[in-house]
């Protein structure tokens, strides 16, 4: 599609473009498999010699279609989708790492993508080392290593919302010759697109705000193409030197800009299998047809929601980006002036104990392992996602013990606020 249309209207259109007298909507090519008329047709596909589909755990159209809106929201050259967020920058990262090799790692990113690169990718070999995303250059440089081969952090944190300095995470990994990725999950495209700060390689959990419906887990990756893998090629030699298991293609030489993608399609998923359901896929495609309606309402509602937390006397402490004030602010006028994300997170005088009785009393706000829904919901870390921790601990992860995770969804804010007002009464 014209890259000239506006994101709103990519949304909508990108992705499915029907011919004559096909379905206006995006057909779910519901098929494991798919038929050809000779062996050696067949042959060609499975040697990488021909483009086309022969079996959905690599590749299937409706995936791909939602995957290149996915990639034209965020304006790079290819991308693919996933059955998980965890899936996406699982795959993203050992896309271009092996046993031996080293990430340097935001410590403020969600729980989950923790846990794989410091315990189970551990566990293949991979190390880590963890930096404070608010560290000044200096400190972030000594955590490189001859082996390192990217940086993972998140555009905004979950759940600290942290704002990333796009500028000086690109700086630094560029100068140590490595990709930079981020799960843009937070944010959205809508309201930030990585690429245009220098981020090479982008992953989203789609089961957020793009699915926005709490519908269908999922995940995306999308390559910017700009990361220059051929320079560098003895450290990305997984992209650069023959795969024997396609009788020896060199990604970089066959696909170009496409190689990173290529390779995660046609060897990871291939070997790993995390493919979504293509119904899933079509289901996301719905979300993504609103998620620049949905996006900037969230944000509206949260900021609020926000001001009026802050305003209240039994409220201790609240933290939302877009709140002037915030440690964050700045950051984020600069990297996402429309607006940041519907999440905040605050805590209430009292402690631990009266966030927790508070959030019991909430009527229309659900109790739910989820942000990121249409739907407002609630979590405390502390009890939930985080529970096997003690306070210590807890703090060391950068949640406090008394914090609420509010994700605000896009009824009407004065029925949000409501609803927290009367909740309040209680404690
Ligand atoms: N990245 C971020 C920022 C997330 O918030 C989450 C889940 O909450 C994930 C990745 C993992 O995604 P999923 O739950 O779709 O596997």
């Amino acid at each position: 599609m014209s890259k000239g249309y506006s994101i709103e209207t990519k949304c909508i259109q990108s992705g499915w473009h029907p011919k004559n007298g096909e379905v206006r909507v995006l057909p779910i090519y519901q098929s494991t498999t798919y038929k050809y008329e000779t062996s050696d047709e067949m042959g060609k596909l499975f040697d990488l010699e021909q483009e086309g589909y022969f079996y959905t755990r690599l590749q299937n159209p409706t995936n791909d279609m939602v995957a290149q809106k996915i990639c034209e929201l965020e304006g790079g050259v290819a991308a693919m989708l996933t059955s998980s967020g965890q899936a996406a920058n699982y795959y993203a990262v050992f896309n271009i790492c092996e046993a031996g090799d080293h990430v340097v790692l935001s410590s403020t990113v969600y729980g989950g993508t923790f846990n794989l690169l410091t315990v189970t990718m551990k566990k293949m070999g991979i190390q880590c080392t963890i930096v404070d995303p608010d560290s000044d250059e200096e400190t972030l440089n000594k955590a490189f290593q001859d082996n390192t081969k990217c940086v993972v952090a998140e555009s905004i944190a979950n759940p600290a919302l942290v704002v990333l300095d796009f500028e000086k995470f690109v700086k630094i990994a560029h100068a140590h010759e490595v990709p930079l990725i981020v799960d843009n999950t937070f944010a959205t495209p809508i309201n930030c697109r990585p690429f245009e700060y220098g981020v090479d390689i982008v992953t989203h959990s789609t089961t957020k705000y793009m699915d926005g419906h709490a519908m269908c887990v999922g995940g995306a990756i999308v390559d910017s193409g700009n990361f220059d893998w051929k320079k560098y090629g003895e450290k990305f030699h997984g992209l650069t030197t023959p795969d024997e298991s396609y009788h020896g293609v060199i990604y970089t030489e066959k696909f170009g800009k496409k190689a990173y993608i290529t390779k995660a399609t046609v060897q990871l998923m291939r070997d790993l299998g995390s493919i979504p359901s293509p119904m899933n896929s079509f289901l996301l495609n719905i979300g993504l047809e609103t998620l620049h309606l949905r996006v900037p309402r969230h944000c509206e509602n949260a900021l609020k929601v926000a001001e009026w937390l802050e305003q209240n006397e039994k409220v201790a402490w609240v933290n939302y980006p877009g709140l002037k004030g915030n440690k964050y602010y700045e950051l984020a006028q600069k990297y996402m002036p429309n607006g940041t994300c519907g999440v905040i997170s605050f805590g209430l005088k009292g402690g631990r104990q009266v966030s927790v009785s508070f959030m019991d009393h909430l009527k229309l706000a659900a109790i739910v392992t989820h942000v990121a829904d249409a739907r407002t919901c609630v979590l405390h870390p502390a009890s939930h996602t985080h529970r096997q921790m003690n306070d210590e601990q807890l703090m060391e992860a950068g949640v406090q013990p008394d914090l609420i995770r509010f994700s605000v969804g896009i009824e009407n804010a004065d029925d949000i606020i409501a609803d927290i007002e009367q909740a309040l009464m209680y404690i």
